[in-house]
């Protein structure tokens, strides 16, 4: 707590080659906040950015001691940028925040209002997502029905990132190990009182976005594996259903023969089978080789991030805290 009385509020803010957006995003969130009976602190995690957006944070920082800087030592992601910034943020609540001002700061002191009420989270969904392609919300509706239907931890579709979460809830968050960090999981999975409330995405201010197909289909595989083991166990029940289809037929064939004599032509069948049974096969295998991956990435147990320099932080917040 700062400012005597008043409560703080961090907002997290990862940025990833953004120098031509900060100073946007800051005179933009500035006039928003001015008004409310908070204290606030800018967390701007540098994700490795390798333009000048490091210098632009730093003479912010100078401009204005709130804004404080936790510089990673080179691209970890978003999510990974996240969790430092969680782990840095001293707010009775924090927010998490695109930079590119496609989390429109008006939000914010409606996420505030939710807060006084109570809920220890409050989430912003997406009502329309008419910045994103056609084939971007065909996919991500495609995605939350896939994965609520596997994964008993549901998500709320067209929830992101922005949102309010209350010290206890981000105390919970940062107890949490995995490397694999499919945050919009691990908010639900961690569970506390939640509200949600509404919003309409713009398109990004400027820059371009850092996600390709390819990106957000490993993201998607991520968020799968991370919470459900239905894949993996799929594959008993379709190995029991082919055996007994194949029983079934090798007793037809059997009686067949006994009526009829030994009939040559079967080659056709003969080839589909093998064909669909080996493609089974290695779609299995590879589902195995999916969450075997990711048991080696958790069991290294390295680090989530690793910090180059904390800028702005009492000194006592230093060094960085132990992780998980
Ligand atoms: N970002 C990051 N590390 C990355 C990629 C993105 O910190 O490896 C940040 C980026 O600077 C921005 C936010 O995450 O503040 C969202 O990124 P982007 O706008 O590219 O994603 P989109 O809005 O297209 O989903
Ligand atoms: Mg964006």
């Amino acid at each position: 707590m700062t400012d005597g009385e008043r409560r703080l509020v961090s907002l997290i803010v990862p940025v990833y080659n953004e120098e031509g957006v900060v100073p946007m995003f800051l005179e933009t969130v500035r006039p928003v906040i001015a008004g409310e009976p908070y204290a606030f602190e800018f967390i701007f995690v540098n994700d490795g950015s390798r333009d000048g957006t490091q210098a632009i944070l730093e003479e912010e920082h100078r401009k204005d001691a709130r804004v404080k800087i936790v510089e990673l030592a080179r691209n970890f992601g978003k999510d990974q940028a996240l969790a430092a910034g969680f782990k840095a943020a001293g707010g009775d609540a924090v927010i998490p925040m695109d930079v590119d001002l496609q989390d429109p700061p008006e939000m914010i002191p409606k996420f505030l209002r939710c807060w006084e009420e109570g809920y220890e989270a409050v989430v912003g969904v997406r009502r329309r997502r008419d910045a994103d392609s056609r084939g971007k919300r065909l996919t991500a509706g495609l995605f939350y029905r896939v994965f609520n239907r596997l994964c008993d931890d549901r998500l709320i579709p067209n929830a992101g990132d922005f949102r309010l979460l209350d010290r206890c809830v981000v105390d919970a968050l940062n107890t949490l190990p995995e490397h694999a960090r499919f945050m919009k999981g691990l908010y639900s999975w961690v569970g506390f009182r939640q509200t949600v409330v509404y919003y309409d995405r713009p398109a990004r201010k400027a820059g371009t976005t850092k996600w390709s197909p390819w990106k957000l289909w490993n993201f998607a595989l991520d968020g799968i594996t991370g919470f459900s083991t239905m894949l993996l166990r799929i594959w008993s029940y379709t190995g029991l259903a082919v055996a007994l289809a194949g029983f079934g037929y090798a007793a037809y064939l059997i009686v067949r023969t006994l009526v009829y004599g030994v009939d040559v032509p079967g080659y056709a069948s003969l080839i589909c089978l093998l064909l669909i049974l080996n493609g089974m096969v290695l779609i299995s295998l590879g589902i195995l080789g999916e969450y075997l991956g990711r048991i080696f990435m958790e069991v290294k147990a390295r680090p989530l991030y690793i910090v180059r320099r904390r800028i702005g932080f009492a000194a006592e917040a230093l060094p960085e805290p132990k992780q998980p």
